[in-house]
């Protein structure tokens, strides 16, 4: 027999036909004669309720000794369900056991656990409630970030995750380095004929520098991979791993960057309201009250703007004090992220035009020769959720500000050919996936948002 999911049972309800499910008790409770037995299969948040008869064969020595953790084969039939909260439940005429999971070893048991012990199970975790809502919001948005891309006509790059170029200096790197043997040396282990790549390798930061390079050549280009950092910061907002979503495009301002990261945002939320309602509502019950209404606000208004400068001349009038003072030409620390979102523009606001100083090489100078063409769009509750800016496209400039910073043209002299043959203005942006989960589901550690998380001090699993 063919089993179904519990999705599929839930939205065609075949009440009255056979069926077969396959999923983890999560509760049996016991009464006269039968048990009632709550099975979820990870396919959606909601269980499905099994009425096991005493009749059925194992019910002594089988069904009265399941516990939450075990897997389960069920065979019964679809009914309308007489209770409140579920519209059909299974009648089992068959069940079988898979797999036990002793109550007094199996961690998870059916109390709420914080989510700081579910890290340090993170290989039961995801059949939590919660965990398992974010695994399939964090899948769906995954395939709604290629829906989007790819319905407006852009073309997905693989861009390298083992880089020799420096990049962009975007934080520390991860270095990739093993010695390389000749063939003859490799049976005798002796001294290695130099490094692997030839150079220094590292993980990459960032794939905008090779997103440049195709959308030169094929317009509007966008990557979505694991993004390495080596930054010792142990925040709720940083990872060691993490994913971006980097679209480029070629004959492109910061203003149309701009409308671009918005109404990509606004879809990626207008997506999972529509196709992760049940999902949502968790986080919404449980993490974010305000969720739904928080989420609605940023779909249905439009996204403040601000310059660098101004946003400083408001955080210095503000007459708050934080515990970085602001002044024009410091980068803004998440204090201040959150304080012009959340008490001066009551949402989302894009910064744009910072110092030259504080920002990479690669961003276009402005005429006042300060300022570089950035936008960093911040979000109420997480701060920086994308960094973009309109890309240095004249070779002098790009050099000059390269000499500046003591980069070695030659290592960037493919970079700077992009500069020297059919030049055009461009401009991209990098989103983090992980902050954007936050934002969406509320939840205040990014170490959840992610299946095993990797931090400083931390790579298990
Ligand atoms: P921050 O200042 O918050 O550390 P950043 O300026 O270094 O971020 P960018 O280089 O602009 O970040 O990267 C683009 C986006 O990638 C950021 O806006 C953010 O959403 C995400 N991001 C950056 N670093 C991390 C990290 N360590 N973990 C998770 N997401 C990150
Ligand atoms: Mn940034």
């Amino acid at each position: 027999m063919h089993s179904i999911s519990i999705k599929d049972i839930l939205t065609r309800k075949p009440l009255g036909e056979k069926i077969e499910i396959k999923g983890w008790l999560k509760t049996r409770r016991d009464s006269k004669d039968f048990s009632f037995l709550e099975i979820n299969d990870g396919s959606c948040l909601a269980n499905i309720q099994v009425i096991a008869a005493s009749a059925l064969k194992n019910y002594q020595d089988t069904v009265l000794h399941l516990h939450t953790g075990c897997s389960l084969l069920v065979q019964g039939v679809l009914n309308e369900s007489p209770a409140k909260g579920q519209e059909v439940e299974l009648h089992a005429d068959l069940l079988e056991v898979y797999g036990w999971a002793e109550p007094d070893k199996y961690p998870l048991q059916k109390k709420r656990h914080s989510f700081e012990f579910l890290r340090s199970i993170a290989h039961l975790r995801p059949r939590t409630n919660s965990i398992g809502a974010i695994t399939r919001i964090r899948s769906s948005l995954s395939f709604g970030v290629h829906k989007f891309f790819q319905e407006r006509g852009f073309v997905q790059v693989h861009t390298p995750i083992i880089t020799t170029s420096d990049c962009e200096g975007a934080g520390e790197m991860f270095r990739v380095s093993i010695p390389l043997h000749s063939d003859m040396e490799k049976q005798n282990e002796s001294a290695p004929v130099g490094d692997f790549f030839g150079k220094p390798a590292n993980l990459t930061v960032s794939g905008q520098l090779q997103a440049e390079v195709y959308a030169l050549a094929l317009g509007k280009v966008y990557t979505f991979g694991p993004t390495f950092r080596a930054e010792n910061s142990n925040t709720s907002r940083h990872l060691a791993e993490f994913w971006m979503i980097e679209p480029e495009m070629a004959f492109c301002d910061l203003a149309e960057n701009m409308t671009l990261a918005e109404s990509f945002l606004k879809y990626l939320i207008g997506y999972v309201l529509e196709n992760n309602k049940d999902d949502i509502q968790l986080f919404a019950k449980f993490i974010d009250k305000e969720l739904f209404k928080k989420l609605k606000a940023v779909l249905n208004n439009p996204f403040a703007r601000t310059t660098y400068s101004d946003a400083v001349a408001i955080l210095e009038k503000s007459g708050k004090v934080f515990d970085f003072p602001v002044r024009w030409g410091v980068d803004f620390q998440a204090e201040h992220e959150q304080f012009l979102c959340e008490e001066v523009f009551n949402g989302p606001v894009f910064v744009t035009d910072y110092p030259r100083e504080i920002k990479p090489f690669y961003m276009r100078l402005n005429n006042d020769n300060q300022t570089v063409a950035a936008m960093d769009l911040l979000l109420p509750g997480i701060g920086e959720i994308i960094g973009g800016s309109q890309r240095e496209e004249r070779y002098d400039f790009l050099v000059s500000r390269m000499k500046e910073l003591n980069l070695d043209l030659e290592e960037y002299s493919w970079y700077l050919d992009l500069r020297n043959f059919g030049t055009v203005p461009h401009s991209g942006f990098g989103l983090g996936f992980e902050r954007f989960l936050q934002f969406i589901t509320s939840m205040n550690n990014i170490r959840d948002v992610i299946p095993f998380p990797r931090t400083p001090g931390s790579a298990s699993y």
